[in-house]
C-alpha cells in the first residue's frame, strides 16, 4: 500500500471524521493550520464522487473549516483541490486543501496559489517537502480535537 492517505497511520493526524471522509491536519503544513478533507476510500476523483458523497464531503469540509478558523483566530481560508499531474496533483487520493490565513502570513495574499502550481519543490503534496516534529502535529491535532468537542461547533453532518 503507498498511498499516504490509505496507511493507518493517518488515523494520527485525524481532527475529525464523518462516515465516509476524515479531515486531517497536513504532516508537512506550508501555512499554520494546513489541514486536508479526504475520503476513508481510496477515491481518486472528485468527479467520482456519488451526490449524497459530494454532500458529505462539501458538510464535512464546512465543519472541518469552522473548527480551523476557531482553532487559528481567523475568518480568512483557501481552498483547493489539484486534480491530476497536469493541476499539481502528486497524491492519486482525492484531498481537499483548507488553508487558514492570517494578515501578513505571506507577502501577498494570493501567493499560496503560485506556490502549489509553479514550483514542483513546493507542491502541497510533496512528500519532502519539510515535516513537522512528532510533538508539534500530536500538539496541534489534540487541540482540533477538543475544538471539535466543543458544543458551539457540534453541527450535524449529514452521512451517506
Ligand atoms: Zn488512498
Amino acid at each position: 500500500m503507498s498511498c499516504p492517505f490509505c496507511d493507518p497511520q493517518i488515523k494520527d493526524c485525524v481532527f475529525f471524521e464523518s462516515k465516509n471522509f476524515l479531515a486531517v491536519y497536513n504532516i508537512a503544513p506550508v501555512l499554520p493550520g494546513h489541514s486536508l478533507v479526504i475520503p476513508r476510500d481510496h477515491i481518486v476523483s472528485f468527479i467520482d464522487l456519488n451526490p449524497q458523497q459530494r454532500t458529505e464531503f462539501l458538510e464535512t469540509t464546512t465543519r472541518a473549516v469552522r473548527i480551523l478558523l476557531k482553532a487559528f483566530h481567523t475568518d480568512a481560508f483557501d481552498l483547493s483541490i489539484q486534480e491530476k499531474p497536469e493541476a499539481g496533483q502528486t497524491i492519486e487520493h482525492l484531498h481537499l486543501h483548507i488553508l487558514p490565513r492570517l494578515k501578513g502570513d505571506m507577502p501577498n495574499p494570493g501567493d499560496w496559489y503560485p506556490v502549489i502550481h509553479t514550483s514542483d519543490s513546493m507542491i502541497m503534496d510533496d512528500r519532502n517537502r519539510k515535516r513537522l516534529p512528532e510533538d508539534d502535529l500530536r500538539r496541534i491535532v489534540d487541540k482540533l480535537r477538543n475544538v471539535a468537542s466543543r458544543p458551539d461547533l457540534q453541527e450535524h453532518v449529514r452521512e451517506v
